[in-house]
């Protein structure tokens, strides 16, 4: 081993020891008569003191260069009184540094490493590598790395067995588009490289594995909306023999645990809210409970008034119309008005109605709206009591069909609780339980709101008989307004799955032609089962407080799927096009 100790290792406790360093000089300054370098290395910085008196390492170490790779033998030393660095972890101590050995020069590195510095994405991605030299990266990556660890260990010690799974596989539904992989061997074919595991941890439960997990790389071909990935990871659970209140202690546990262990957070007991209540109180499934802003259903109270935007709505089975207060809002200027109302219509909202309350004692004269005029006063003292206005709240309306409503307002709940910063609390977990089984499409047709293989609360033929109706056995685990995870008790039985594939109108010959293997282990003595699984790319952002999962991914792709590092994908020669018997629609260009 070249090196005794990472330079962030050490401290007082090592005064007048002899330590090796190895690392990068991560800045070089000339005091005096005398060269500090601070070498890094992925466990922190150090100082290293060079004294003209040795007079060879002293002419090297003038010569050196940021992010040279050096080898340091010196004696750790007390700092001076004075010049202690609390910020760093070996502030208190420097090195003396005896001798100094170049490893290998560096050229000057694209950007400076030395403090936060705002290059753009796409360079830091093009040199990924030197990115992750930063202290600030390195520490989100050494954090992703423990939280497997704990989570390794949870499952191991609850009798979890880790299995791998394909990645050449057939299409998994999970709601994306498939990667495809074209077959050499078979002409024509292709591959699919998984969206989930779902499948084979299914068939390792019929195989009698009881308890199964696997940190899984699963494949989503989306549009590169919001903060996704094309590949991303799993932590992928299935076991047998529990039902979900089981699963879901299991799994509370082991998050409640891995809070304890890396954050040294205590989270509270995980409280289980219907999707039906999410949906109404805060417009979302995944609602973010550290805010307190909650959306109420006026619905009633306008189904007459002389106003269509609001008496439309109120009047129609799918539509919604609800309020949101804010407290203390009536100071809103127009113009952020203006900016909420922009706001709500990337969800489709046409518009955003509201009340400012100055004065209730004062009657309809106390309220500034352009719409009070429309509301008879008795309908407008109901719905000011029922969302509990008080002097100086502004309440703001949606009235649309129910999916724009809850969507809207859901934003402009979120982003009020930021702007107006109401949070109230740190970390607030919860569990959405009672998922509909399925989704209703524009056409009518129905969509599996979780995957296929979810089993529901009904029998098979409560099912047939009103699909929109039926609740799924499915959970999802929420954090902070970000689903961390989510599963499902599977169906177990042939007659089941294929009740649902027929209501998702999949034929019988393609249901034996995509799912032949899972209805044959269903036949074959399939235990009921169920499972879930999380996205680990997200909990480690929640944990590290990072801004999107790309800055937790050692290696991510950009927006639009590409890695600008390696410049994947790129173009594939003629010969194995052939072999793939593949013939392109356009020639590629040639660079
Ligand atoms: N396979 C599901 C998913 O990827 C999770 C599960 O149901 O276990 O979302």
């Amino acid at each position: 081993m070249m090196r005794t100790h990472y330079c962030g290792q050490l401290n007082e406790t090592l005064a007048d020891q002899e330590v090796t360093l190895c690392g990068w000089v991560h800045r070089r300054r000339d005091h005096g008569g005398v060269i500090f370098l601070d070498i890094r290395d992925r466990e922190g910085l150090a100082q290293v003191v060079f004294d003209p008196d040795r007079e060879d390492t002293f002419a090297l170490a003038d010569r050196v260069r940021s992010e040279y790779v050096v080898k340091v033998r010196g004696k750790v030393r007390p700092r001076p009184a004075g010049a202690v660095n609390p910020n760093m972890a070996s502030g208190a101590i420097e090195v003396l540094g005896y001798d100094l050995e170049v490893l290998n020069q560096a050229e000057t590195p694209p950007f400076p490493l030395d403090e936060y510095s705002d290059v753009g994405e796409e360079t830091r991605l093009r040199f990924r590598f030197i990115d992750l030299r930063r202290p600030e990266m390195a520490a989100k990556l050494k954090l992703r790395s423990r939280i497997t660890s704990s989570i390794r260990r949870y499952l191991d010690d609850n009798g979890f067995l880790d299995v791998e799974t394909p990645i050449l596989t057939r299409a998994t539904p999970e709601g994306a588009r498939d990667y495809l992989v074209p077959s050499r061997t078979h002409p024509g074919s292709f591959f699919a490289l998984p969206q989930s595991p779902q499948l084979f941890k299914q068939l390792l439960m019929v195989s009698g594995f009881d308890r199964y997990y696997q940190i899984a790389k699963c494949f989503r071909d989306e549009d590169l909306r919001a903060d996704r990935q094309p590949e991303f990871t799993q932590i992928d659970i299935e076991t047998s023999f529990l039902d979900e209140s089981d699963i879901m202690g299991l799994t509370e546990g082991m998050i409640r645990g891995l809070f304890k262990e890396v954050l040294d957070v205590d989270l509270t007991d995980f409280p289980h809210m219907s999707w039906d209540e999410a949906m109404r109180r805060y417009g979302s499934d995944k609602p973010d409970l550290r805010n307190p802003l909650e959306l109420v259903d006026v619905a009633d109270q306008l189904t007459e008034v002389d106003f269509k935007v609001f008496s439309g709505p109120a009047s129609d089975p799918k539509g919604r119309v609800a309020a949101l207060r804010v407290p203390g809002g009536a100071s809103m200027p127009r113009k952020q008005i203006d900016d909420y109302t922009k706001y709500v219509s990337i969800y489709g909202a046409k518009g955003l109605a509201y009340i400012k309350v100055n004065e209730r004692a004062k009657g309809v004269e106390g309220l500034q709206s352009p719409i009070v005029k429309f509301i008879p006063e008795d309908n407008l003292n109901t719905i000011l009591d029922r969302v509990g206005a008080v002097d100086g709240d502004i309440v703001f309306f949606g009235a649309d069909k129910e999916k724009i409503v809850s969507e809207a307002l859901g934003a402009l709940r979120i982003k009020l609780g930021h702007d107006l910063e109401l949070l109230t609390c740190e970390w607030a977990p919860l569990w959405v339980v009672d998922f509909p089984m399925f989704e209703e499409n524009d056409d009518g047709s129905l969509t599996a709101l979780h995957h296929p293989f979810t089993a529901p609360k009904c029998s098979p033929e409560d099912l047939k008989g009103n699909p929109q109706a039926a609740l799924s056995r499915a959970y999802d685990m929420v954090l902070n307004g970000t689903e961390l995870g989510g599963g499902s008790i599977r169906i177990h039985r042939k007659d089941m799955q294929q009740s649902v594939f027929d209501i998702l109108g999949i034929s019988a010959e393609e249901q034996q032609e995509k799912f032949g293997f899972l209805l044959d282990a269903l036949k074959y003595g399939a235990p009921p089962h169920g499972g879930l699984a999380f996205g680990l790319d997200r909990l480690v952002m929640l944990m590290t407080g990072a801004q999107s999962i790309r800055e937790v991914i050692a290696f991510p792709k950009t927006q639009s799927a590409a890695c600008v590092m390696t410049q994947a994908p790129g173009a594939v020669d003629a010969k194995a096009l052939r072999e793939l018997n593949i013939r392109l629609r356009e020639q590629p260009k040639v660079e």
